[in-house]
C-alpha cells in the first residue's frame, strides 16, 4: 500500500474519564444534521432503523473511488494492490472493533439479513426432522424467516423464547416447558431489541444452547452500534450485524464466526473468489472468510466500515454507550409526561438500548410520525419488521424514537413537545 492509500485505524484505547462527552462537536461531524425540513431544524430519531454517517466514512469511500479503485485479490497492478490493502484493512479493523481472534473470523455479507440467511444456509446440513431451532418473539424478521424456511426444508421445528410484560425475555417460562433442550440444534436471538431496547442476557442464553450442544448466534444489529462488545466474551458461536446502523455505509453486513466453526461449514453462495479449484467434475472451496464471499464483495463499503469503527473507537464504545444511557434515560422520563402514552417495553433504563416503543391513546402511529415530520422530527411509525412482536403486546404497530451518539436532550425536548401537538391536533 502507497503512502497515499487510506490506512484503516482501529481508534486508541481511550480511558471514559478523560474525555468529555460533547455532543455537539460530534454533532458537527455529520453534516446532514445541519439539514432544515420545512424550514425547522431536522431532529433525527430514526437511528435504530439507519444510523447519519459522518465526514470521514464518506470521504474514506470517496478517496477509496476517487484514488485507488480496482478490484481485489484479482489485478496484478497497483491500484489492486493498494485496494485489496484497504479493503482487508477494513476486514482488520472491524476484527479489532468486536475483538475478533483473527480477521479471518470476519465474514463480509450485503447485511445483518444476509448474514443470518448464511447462517440458516451453511447450518441447514446439520439438520433433521424432529430437531429444534429457537428464537424469541421479539425478532427482526431478518432472524424469524430464514429460521422458519430452514425447518420447512428440514422438518425441524422452530420454537420460541415469550417476551414478559415488561418486554424481557421469559427465561423462566422457558426453563418450566423445556425450550431449551438435547433436540434443540440452533438458537439464535437478537442481543438488543430493535423496538423495545431490551438487552437479552447473551451469555447466559449461550451458556445454556452450549450445554445441550447447540450452535449460538446472535443477531447483534443494534448491539454493534450502541455497547462496547467483545464476541468472544459473549459466548456465541456466529454474531450477525449490519454496516449501516453503526454509521457506516450501506451495503454491507458482517458475520463473525469462531474460525474452527467457519472452517467446518459449507459454502453459502457458489462464484469467484470463493474457491479453491474449480473442475467441470467439481470444485474445492477457499478457507474462511473467503469461502463465504462469492463474487466481488463490497470493496468500498468495507473501507467505509473500516473508517467508521475506528471513528467509534476514537470516541469509545463505553462513552457512546453511556451517552445512550443518559439520553434514554431522559427520553422514558419525558415520555411519560405525555398522557396515556404507553411505552412498549422496559420503562426504566436499565439493560435498555436506546429504541423507545409507544402507543399514543386514539392516534394512529402513521399520523403520529406524520404530525411529527411536518415539524422535522423523524421517527419510524409501523411494525419496524418486528410484526409477532406487536402481536405479542396485542397492537397493530407503534412509534419508534431510537437514539444515537449525536442525539441531544433538546431533540428529546421537540419529539415532547411534538406529541402534545399531535395530541391537541387530534383534540386529544
Ligand atoms: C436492522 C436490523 C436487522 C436487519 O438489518 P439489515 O441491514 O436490514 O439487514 C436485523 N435485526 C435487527 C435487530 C435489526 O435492528
Amino acid at each position: 500500500m502507497n503512502a497515499s492509500a487510506p490506512v484503516v485505524e482501529v481508534g486508541k484505547e481511550v480511558e471514559v474519564d478523560d474525555i468529555e462527552f460533547d455532543v455537539e462537536h460530534i454533532r458537527a461531524d455529520f453534516p446532514i444534521l445541519e439539514r432544515e425540513v420545512d424550514g425547522r431544524p431536522l431532529v433525527y430519531l430514526d437511528s435504530a432503523n439507519t444510523s447519519q454517517k459522518p465526514r470521514c466514512v464518506v470521504e474514506a469511500i470517496e478517496d477509496h473511488y476517487l484514488n485507488h479503485n480496482a478490484n481485489v485479490a484479482r489485478a496484478m497492478h497497483v491500484l489492486g494492490a493498494e485496494a485489496t490493502a484497504a479493503f482487508e484493512g477494513g476486514r482488520q479493523a472491524i476484527a479489532g472493533f468486536i475483538g475478533a481472534a483473527r480477521p479471518e473470523e470476519v465474514v463480509f455479507t450485503k447485511n445483518a439479513s444476509e448474514a443470518l440467511n448464511l447462517c440458516a444456509h451453511v447450518l441447514g446440513s446439520r439438520l433433521k426432522p424432529g430437531d429444534e431451532i429457537v428464537i424469541s418473539v421479539l425478532e427482526h424478521h431478518s432472524n424469524i424467516v430464514p429460521w422458519q424456511l430452514l425447518a420447512e426444508r428440514t422438518g425441524a421445528t422452530l420454537r420460541w423464547f415469550d417476551v414478559t410484560e415488561e418486554g424481557r425475555l421469559d427465561l423462566v417460562g422457558a426453563a418450566a416447558e423445556g425450550l431449551i433442550n438435547e433436540r434443540t440444534k440452533i438458537i439464535s436471538v437478537a442481543h438488543v431489541s430493535n423496538v423495545l431496547g431490551t438487552v437479552n442476557p447473551v451469555r447466559e442464553i449461550a451458556a445454556l444452547g452450549h450445554a445441550v450442544g447447540a450452535t449460538v448466534i446472535l443477531d447483534a444489529s443494534q448491539a454493534v452500534p450502541q455497547l462496547p462488545i467483545d464476541v468472544q466474551d459473549l459466548g456465541a458461536d456466529l454474531v450477525a450485524f449490519t454496516g449501516h446502523k453503526m454509521v457506516g455505509p450501506t451495503g454491507i453486513g458482517v458475520l463473525w464466526g469462531r474460525y474452527d466453526l467457519l472452517a467446518e461449514l459449507p459454502p453459502f453462495l457458489g462464484g469467484g473468489e470463493m474457491i479453491e479449484v474449480v473442475k467441470m467434475t467439481g470444485s474445492t472451496y477457499a478457507p474462511p472468510p473467503h469461502r463465504f464471499e462469492a463474487g466481488t464483495p463490497p470493496i468500498a463499503q468495507a473501507v467505509g466500515l473500516g473508517a467508521a469503527v475506528g471513528y467509534l473507537s476514537a470516541i469509545g464504545m463505553d462513552a457512546i454507550a453511556a451517552h445512550e444511557q443518559e439520553i434514554t434515560a431522559y427520553a422514558l422520563e419525558g415520555l411519560k409526561t405525555v398522557p396515556g402514552l404507553r411505552i412498549l417495553g422496559p420503562s426504566e433504563p436499565v439493560d435498555r438500548g436506546g429504541a423507545v416503543s409507544f402507543t399514543v391513546p386514539g392516534i394512529h402511529p402513521h399520523d403520529v410520525s406524520q404530525l411529527l415530520d411536518s415539524r422535522g422530527i423523524a421517527v419510524r411509525g409501523g411494525h419496524h419488521c418486528a410484526r409477532p412482536l406487536h402481536e405479542r403486546f396485542g397492537v397493530q404497530s407503534s412509534t419508534r424514537a431510537s437514539f444515537y451518539l449525536y442525539t441531544t436532550k433538546g431533540e428529546i425536548d421537540a419529539l415532547v413537545d411534538g406529541l402534545g401537538f399531535t395530541q391537541r391536533f387530534f383534540g386529544g
